[in-house]
């Protein structure tokens, strides 16, 4: 039996440059239901706060990662990638070092690389630049963030300071879908044999600003929180024993047992893709040889409009449905892309990590 682990990543505080404290995440992930939070500050992995903590009578996992970049450079060159379970700070590291060694740098602390944001984008009249990754030729990553709320957010203000006076009171509205060109980017990995799974982060920092008398608290933790997760897929409930649970929660992670989650259309616990074929079965994240037909499945807990996409291509389209079965023939990595509609928008609502299957036509070229 699998239980679905509501997990947000990607996250500031006033350890970097957001502007709420531990304590206010630890409350708003408590009241949004959330069962494990990721903290993500920029260069810095105050590590020590790690471990459960009952807030009103829910107990929530804090785990804390960092997001690091080159400081000399402000990550204009290098881009920002999350690292989470990383056994030592590795900021101290990653100076004037090129995006592999950072990469690198990670897994010998023990932890995942996620590259975040890959494709960003900037918003001149507020001066904000943009975080874009610019080396894609890197290898032994994990995955990418496939959506960054922010990133996002800042795509919807570009027209103007009516755009983003709009989406200041109409927060619900911000979330579509993931950039297209950065689903095209992941489905161009894919393609080329690459093993790269996906996440979704709000890269939430609570702003703070003073208007006169009054301070205003733009996107409080809480509403990030109701809106995108990672659903990570364990067997079986989490136990309360905080080294074994956070072991459990990156290693499931690792293997691509989840999927993103736009929570706020629908609850999307419940969501199942997997394969059945000679071997048994196989699910979100895993890699099986191709030696004769296998069978794609999916069940979801409401109905959606969902697209199965084959390396890159759209193979079929269920315009409303929460069960499908599909067979295929082809080596390759198959994904799952569910929609629901909202506010005059088909939004995006499930992303599922893909399943490999491989053979001499198509393998993985880093393992
Ligand atoms: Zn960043
Ligand atoms: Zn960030």
């Amino acid at each position: 039996m699998w239980t679905d682990i509501r997990y947000h990543v990607h996250l500031h505080t006033i350890f970097s440059d957001g502007f709420g404290t531990y304590r206010e995440v630890l409350h708003a992930a408590a009241r949004s239901g959330l069962h494990a939070v990721n903290i993500t500050d920029h260069n810095i992995l105050p590590q020590e706060v790690e471990g459960y903590y009952t807030v009103n009578g829910r107990r929530v996992l804090l785990l804390v990662g960092e997001e690091i970049h080159d400081r000399v450079y402000g990550g204009r060159g290098s881009g920002h990638l999350l690292a989470l379970g990383v056994q030592r700070d590795v900021a101290p590291e990653t100076d004037f070092v090129t995006p592999q060694t950072m990469i690198d740098r990670v897994r010998d602390a023990g932890g995942l690389a996620f590259i975040a944001h890959p494709i960003d984008v900037p918003v001149p009249y507020l001066n904000e630049r943009e975080y874009s990754c610019r080396d894609w030729q890197v290898q032994g990553y994990h995955g990418i963030e496939l959506w960054n709320a922010m990133t996002e957010f800042k795509r919807r203000m570009q027209p103007g300071p009516f755009a983003l006076a709009f989406y200041l009171l109409f927060f619900p509205l911000i979330a579509r879908r993931p950039l297209p060109e950065t689903v095209r980017l992941w489905d161009d990995l894919l393609r080329q044999g690459r093993r790269v799974l996906v996440l979704t982060g709000s890269d939430a920092h609570a702003y703070r600003r003073r208007l006169g008398p009054v301070c205003l608290r733009i996107f409080a933790y809480e509403r990030h929180f109701q809106t995108l997760n990672m659903h990570v897929l364990l067997d079986g409930p989490l136990t309360g024993d905080f080294h074994q649970d956070k072991a459990r929660l990156l290693a499931a992670l690792a293997a691509g047992h989840a999927y993103i989650g736009h929570d706020r259309l629908a609850p999307p616990e419940g969501f199942r893709f997997w394969a059945t074929g000679p071997w048994g079965t196989a699910m979100m994240g895993d890699v099986r040889p191709l030696e004769g037909p296998v069978t794609l499945h999916a069940t979801l807990p409401y109905k959606a409009r969902v697209r199965l996409v084959h390396n890159g291509r759209v193979l079929h389209t269920w315009r409303w449905t929460n069960t499908l079965r599909w067979t295929v023939r082809e080596p390759g990595a198959y994904r799952l892309e569910a929609f629901r509609f909202y506010w005059g928008h088909w939004r995006g609502w499930i992303y599922s990590n893909p399943i490999f299957l491989v053979d001499g036509r198509w393998s993985l070229v880093d393992g």
